[in-house]
């Protein structure tokens, strides 16, 4: 845990956010600033910086947090295959694009067009 990181404090409920799942490793909620119709962000409650950070220790608990993205896809709006989908985001680094250092998977998803701003849905 890191008491100054946002995403921490989100996964502590410090700070309001419209959590969609929860269970005792990861809380998935919606982005509040979304770039599609279906926009949620997904994070271990442990504190990681990012995909950076990840080592031979983790292979656990982000094999299951992988699991989760299709069934948080389908549960929360993300039409089905073929003609739906969804799209998996995790900006790493300054370059990568990351503005919160703890790790998280972006699910995006929901009928086109989507929002054209740069990151992370173009
Ligand atoms: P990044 O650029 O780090 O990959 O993405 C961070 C994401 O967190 C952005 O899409 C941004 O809209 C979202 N975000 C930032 N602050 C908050 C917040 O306080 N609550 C929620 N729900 N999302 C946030
Ligand atoms: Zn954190």
């Amino acid at each position: 845990m890191s008491h100054d990181c946002l995403f921490c404090k989100i996964a502590r409920h410090e700070i309001p956010a419209r959590v969609v799942y929860e269970d005792d490793q990861f809380l998935a909620f919606h982005d509040i600033n979304p770039a599609a119709p279906v926009h949620l962000l997904l994070i271990p409650k442990h504190h990681i910086a990012s995909l950076a950070e990840v080592g031979s220790d983790d292979s656990g608990w982000l094999a299951r947090m992988v699991q989760l993205v299709p069934q948080l896809a389908a549960e929360n709006g993300c039409n089905p295959l073929p003609e739906g989908g969804f799209r998996l985001v995790a900006n790493t680094g300054i370059e990568g694009g990351q503005e919160v250092d703890h790790l998280h998977f972006h699910i995006m998803g929901g009928a086109r067009p989507w929002s054209k701003r740069a990151a992370p849905a173009a």
